[in-house]
């Protein structure tokens, strides 16, 4: 599969600080907030209100850093090894023949979404979004995350082909999820996009886990006053 490195996109927006929510951006008029913080949600949403409202700070655990070097790795040898190309041209080659990339922007300011994708397949029938993980266990949490990427790329794109998500073990080939991005799928991400949203907007609360095996291994615990 010939390897294009996404440098370019058509469109621009105009990008400002949320003023109060560290890390949420202001992007056509509406809030948008990195996919990657839906991980976090279905976690504990408690998590979210202690970084981004409150602005605690925490140490990278060892895992994290370790999966942070594996990225950067395997993204400096995709690097050398691919040709540069605008995101739209990308798509349409793609549809007379298959590439890959890696680190891929998507964005959807309607959905208030945006992040990158850690690699991208593009096949004349089908797109195939992977999201890189530890371990082999799909969480709610990772899963959802896999689907909003789905939704913002569709949103860019008008995507006709069949667009799967899918989780892989990270610094391995092994697919331990693959799910068709279906309309009950986009439905039902659609709906913890909005409940994100109202976190953020003061309309639900940040509900803190029940579950004290959760609390045990978050970086959070000592300055939540939910810890259990
Ligand atoms: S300590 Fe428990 S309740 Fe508090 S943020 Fe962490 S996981 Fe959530």
């Amino acid at each position: 599969m010939e390897q294009k490195n996404i440098i370019g996109y058509s469109k621009e927006y105009e990008i400002k600080d949320h003023p109060s929510v560290e890390g949420l951006k202001i992007i056509e008029g509406k809030s948008n907030f990195p996919i990657s913080w839906l991980n976090k949600q279905g976690y504990c949403e408690y998590q979210l209100y202690l970084e981004h409202m409150k602005g605690i700070k925490t140490q990278a655990t060892p895992e994290m850093t370790h999966g942070i070097q594996i990225h950067k790795e395997l993204e400096n040898i995709f690097k050398e090894s691919s040709t540069p190309s605008t995101f739209e041209d990308a798509v349409e080659a793609s549809k007379k023949e298959a590439s890959m990339s890696r680190e891929c922007f998507v964005i959807a300011p309607d959905y208030g979404i945006r992040g990158y994708i850690d690699e991208i397949w593009m096949t004349p029938d089908e797109i195939v979004i992977i999201d890189d993980k530890p371990g082999r266990t799909p969480y709610q949490s990772t899963m959802n995350q896999v689907r909003a990427y789905c939704l913002a790329y569709k949103n860019m794109t008008n995507e006709e082909r069949k667009i799967k998500g899918a989780l892989r073990e990270r610094g391995t080939g092994n697919l331990f999820w693959i799910e068709v991005f279906t309309p009950e799928v986009e439905k039902e991400i659609k709906f913890t996009i909005d409940r994100m949203h109202g976190l953020f907007d003061g309309t639900k609360p940040f509900i803190p886990t029940k579950n004290p095996n959760k609390c045990q291994s978050c970086n959070f615990k000592n300055d939540c006053e939910h810890a259990n």
